[in-house]
């Protein structure tokens, strides 16, 4: 383990954001972890957590320690004749692993197939993709306690998940590193194809038999097509969450936009935050190197050489304009540092 100084973070952060860590250490073991948290660095810095930097935009140099979890490994923890527990450390990328369960058969994770992530990332904001979120299929997950360095389990209720929302990101924010995550799968095949654009994308595969494999890549070829690739274009995904409003205030709105696009939800109605930024003008829009995505206004991009502090402008002026319009307050998903 070695603590390295001024390191550059720009290929280390999906929107390509050319920001320094003051300290980079990459830790591979649970000792590592232990040496690094007694070391004076840690003590006399702030610290942030990187996985695969999908969902960060830096807005400046980070004058502190960035830890990068890099625990490997996949194992199978116990199984019945319908179920199989995995293990995963945080370490893991995401797309890879989620292939690696469907080549097995082991079904669960084929929605989310291709989200860039790291698995220890992949409960923080308990992502989700085409009707399935992590706590439809985390069992547990090991976490390593930076104040009393010990590791702590928590069971798939602690985790307190909710719609992009978990405990780990905000009462125990920057208090744990995910060490591990234990997934519970089944050998049952029983998929969730409710979107229309999975089951257009199977046609067009010709599947023959449905299949964990087959979804995984069904959705991956639709997120090709549909997002942009962090290597050529800099992103996090969408940047805002999308606002939920009670039944009565959709009402009202659904009578003033007939054509709003929406989803009932167990709490409320869910407002494509992407069609109010695309109604109030937003998509496509590009100022400089930094912009709203052509094909999906939801997503903020970096066309090259943006700055954080310009990304984040971009952002308050589309809250700003959504507010305006809608009278609705936008939020955004992506954590701002
Ligand atoms: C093109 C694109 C498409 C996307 N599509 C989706 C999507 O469909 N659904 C979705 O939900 N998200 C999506 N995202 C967002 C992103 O993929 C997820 O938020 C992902 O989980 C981020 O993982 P990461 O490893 O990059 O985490 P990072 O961005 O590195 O970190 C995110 C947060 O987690 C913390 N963290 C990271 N690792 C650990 C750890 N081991 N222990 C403790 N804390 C940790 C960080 O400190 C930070 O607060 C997309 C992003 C992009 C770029």
């Amino acid at each position: 383990m070695r603590i390295k100084e001024s390191i550059s973070l720009k290929k280390l952060n999906t929107f390509g954001i050319d920001v320094k860590a003051r300290y980079f250490c990459e830790v591979e073991t649970i000792e590592d972890l232990q040496t690094l948290v007694s070391s004076e660095i840690f003590h006399n810095n702030s610290h942030l957590i990187l996985g695969e930097g999908a969902n960060i935009l830096f807005t400046k140099n980070f004058d502190g320690l960035v830890i990068k979890p890099v625990f490997k490994g996949i194992e199978v923890v116990r199984e019945t004749d319908d179920e199989i527990f995995i293990k995963a450390y945080s370490g893991e990328v995401w797309p890879n692993f989620v292939m690696y369960c469907c080549e097995k058969n082991w079904n669960g994770l084929e929605n989310l197939a291709y989200i860039p992530s790291s698995v220890g990332a992949s409960p923080i904001q308990n992502i989700g993709a085409y009707g399935v979120e992590i706590k439809d299929v985390l069992d547990s997950l090991e976490a390593f306690n930076l104040e009393t360095q010990t590791i702590e389990i928590f069971q798939n209720s602690d985790c307190k998940f909710d719609y992009r929302e978990s405990v780990f990101k905000h009462e125990y924010k920057g208090k744990y590193v995910i060490f591990s995550v234990i997934f519970r799968l089944s050998k049952i095949p029983k998929f969730n194809t409710d979107y229309a654009t999975v089951n257009d994308e199977l046609k067009r595969l010709i599947v023959s038999e449905l299949s964990s494999k087959a979804i995984a890549t069904a959705i991956t070829n639709i997120r090709k097509s549909k997002l942009p690739d962090p290597s050529q274009i800099g992103s996090a995904g969408s940047f805002f969450k999308n606002p939920t409003v009670s039944d009565e205030v959709f009402q009202s709105l659904k009578m003033q936009y007939p054509n709003i696009v929406a989803y009932p939800t167990a709490f409320g109605v869910k407002l494509a935050a992407g069609w109010l930024i695309e109604q109030s003008g937003w998509k496509g829009f590009r100022e400089g190197d930094a912009g709203v995505h052509a094909q999906q206004a939801l997503v903020l991009v970096n066309y090259g050489n943006a700055t954080g502090g310009e990304i984040l402008n971009l952002a308050q002026r589309i809250i700003d304009s959504v507010k305006s319009k809608f009278d609705m307050e936008l939020t955004p998903e992506v954590n701002i540092i």
